[in-house]
């Protein structure tokens, strides 16, 4: 078991994936709420982004998770469902704009490991929240892991100075402790670093093989 208040990593530049395709849904209704429940970035909305906090939510559902945005009381960018839920295997939550600061972090935490020690973190960071129950009976989906990893290379592909993925419970030892010792964070490092689920690019490369190999092969071939 890990300790999740030491669950960080960082981002080398020279590995920036150039594509990370996310299979992404909008929480149905949420995005008025979301606006009332975030704030203005105090930093670029692109070149500002320095982090991507993991969080579980220690709820069972994605709609209590999602509930707390409806009730403006804190916010996330994206929600990865349980494997109870019919969308796990599918695609993730997106619940609130990525332009916008959400509230998943208190404004007074910090850590000299993320961005040397800076405050206000949700200005320029982007937070993942995990559907779990935080209890030994419910691990995480390999598909959770996988998902929340994708969510992250996304995030790398788009945003040239991300370069720290930590967890809640590093930012927050007092209070928080997710996402949680089960949480299998070396093997969601190997998935972001390794970048398995980076397929189209895969397949296009692929492609401009065969092409290479069959210059003179029509298109429809490949169809
Ligand atoms: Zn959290």
């Amino acid at each position: 078991m890990g300790d999740p208040t030491t669950y960080h990593f960082n981002l080398d530049p020279a590995l920036r994936p150039v594509h990370a395709p996310l299979e992404e849904r909008w929480w149905p209704g949420i995005r008025d709420a979301a606006i009332e429940a975030s704030s203005a970035r105090i930093y670029d909305a692109i070149l500002g982004v320095r982090a991507v906090v993991i969080h579980a939510t220690a709820g069972g559902s994605s709609a209590s998770a999602a509930s707390v945005i409806v009730g403006r009381k804190a916010s996330f960018h994206w929600l990865v469902p349980d494997e109870d839920e019919p969308q796990h295997g599918q695609f993730v939550w997106a619940t609130c704009h990525e332009a916008r600061a959400a509230w998943h972090v208190r404004n007074a935490c910090s850590h000299p490991a993320i961005w040397d020690g800076r405050r206000r973190i949700n200005h320029w960071s982007l937070g993942i929240e995990v559907v779990n129950r935080q209890v030994r009976t419910d691990a995480f989906s390999d598909w959770q892991v996988e998902a929340t990893a994708q969510i992250v290379r996304y995030a790398w592909a788009k945003y040239p100075n991300l370069r720290h993925v930590v967890s809640h419970a590093m930012l927050d030892p007092a209070r928080r402790s997710d996402p949680g010792s089960l949480f299998p964070w070396e093997r969601f490092r190997a998935a972001v670093l390794d970048g398995r689920e980076d397929r189209t690019p895969k397949l296009v490369a692929g492609a401009a093989e065969l092409e290479a190999v069959l210059p003179s092969a029509p298109f429809c071939m490949v169809v």
